[in-house]
């Protein structure tokens, strides 16, 4: 009887380990490089302010990606990349 017990227990902890090893086999996914995190700043290349990505005004202007602080930094480069 003791001897179920303990292969019972030994499989228990079989499992939680394989568990925990997939766990950090999943956690250990690279982030997607294409999508800027919320934390990552960027700047304005109007005013020259930093602003977070989560926050700033994400446009896509002669197939590039500018992030600007407010709608009129972004007017005012949209008209001075038009000439
Ligand atoms: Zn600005």
């Amino acid at each position: 009887m003791w001897k179920l017990i303990i292969i019972l227990v030994l499989l228990i902890i079989f499992y939680f380990m394989i568990r925990a090893s997939i766990r950090e086999f999943l956690g250990k996914k690279e982030p997607d490089p294409l999508l800027p995190t919320k934390d990552v700043m960027v700047q304005d290349p109007v005013c020259k302010t930093y602003i977070p990505a989560g926050t700033a005004l994400g446009e896509k202007i002669g197939g590039q990606q500018y992030y600007f602080c407010s709608e009129e930094c972004a007017g005012k480069f949209k008209s001075y990349m038009a000439g």
